[in-house]
């Protein structure tokens, strides 16, 4: 770390200034393996965390190659099992270690119109997108598996804000974590925790290649960014919201989409 004098401080206070702001930190990343989570793992890292990458165990192949080229622990998991939380708290503890950061960034979409939405994959998706979130927080909680100052970052979407055709199901999840972020904030500020979220606008990756063209298009066009913004964008916010300089953010959902001209 580089020495420089405090300024305003007393005579002869020096102040060490970390050239990485996350050094020491440990983060959990959830959907890891490629995408906007892979890029949030990189980002992290490059900051000094040490990252835990989870995702699917069928996809533990991609996941372990994305965590080689950072130095990150592999985790292949499902965050929908009943003791996601317990197993991310047991991995974290094996590395000697509290989970300073965590982002649930795991998401899925089955995009249907409503009269042709079949009731499982409502189900699937409120599962993956909210209540998997949920039950990893609450387990992490309970079990004081957070570090001091812990930040948790959830990412919704602009899609949980304004909507899109064919994602009704998608969009109640995504817009039940922003007021699931505020609300939790409340909660556990007293313990020092952080809650805040993240909603991309449209961003390029493996899930939007697999949305219908018309969802696409729509998407695109309700986003400046609108050759799509890359994974890199993303995971340059949640670094913010999990870094010392977000300290006074707490119950905030940042949108990072360019000019939003759906005006939401
Ligand atoms: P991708 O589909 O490219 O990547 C998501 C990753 O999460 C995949 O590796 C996927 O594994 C994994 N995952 C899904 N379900 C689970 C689970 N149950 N347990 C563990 N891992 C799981 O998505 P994106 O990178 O595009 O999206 C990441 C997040 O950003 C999502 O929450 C998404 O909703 C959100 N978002 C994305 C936007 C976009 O434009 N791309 C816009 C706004 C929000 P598998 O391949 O096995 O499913």
């Amino acid at each position: 770390g580089q020495v420089l004098p405090v300024v305003g401080g007393p005579k002869g206070v020096k102040a060490v200034i970390s050239e990485k702001p996350l050094t020491g930190k440990l983060a959990v990343v959830t959907g890891a393996a490629r995408g906007i989570g892979a890029a949030i793992a990189e980002v992290l890292a490059r900051e000094g965390a040490t990252v835990i990458g989870v995702d699917r165990p069928a996809d533990e192949s991609t996941l372990g190659a994305t965590m080689s080229a950072i130095g990150g622990i592999v985790c292949p998991l499902d965050i929908t099992e009943a003791d996601a939380g317990l197993k991310l708290a047991a991995v974290a503890a094996e590395r000697g270690g509290k989970i300073d950061i965590i982002v649930h960034n795991a998401g899925i979409t089955r995009d249907k119109m409503l009269r042709n939405m079949a009731s499982h994959l409502w189900d699937m998706v409120l599962d993956v997108n909210l209540g998997a979130i949920v039950r990893c927080n609450e387990q992490l909680l309970a079990g004081e598996a957070f570090g001091d100052g812990a930040r948790i970052v959830c990412i919704s979407s602009i899609g949980g804000i304004a909507g899109n055709v064919g994602q009704t199901n998608y969009a109640a999840t995504k817009s039940a974590v922003i007021g699931y972020v505020d609300a939790l904030a409340k909660e556990v500020s007293g313990k020092g925790i952080a809650v805040n979220a993240i909603a991309p606008g449209f961003i390029e990756t493996q899930m939007t290649a697999a949305i219908p063209v018309v969802t696409r298009e729509v998407a695109r066009r309700l986003s400046s960014l609108s050759q799509g913004g890359l994974p890199v964008d993303i995971a340059e916010a949640v670094t913010f919201m999990a870094s010392p300089l977000a300290s006074g953010v707490n119950g905030a959902t940042l949108r990072v989409c360019g000019q939003n001209l759906v005006g939401a």
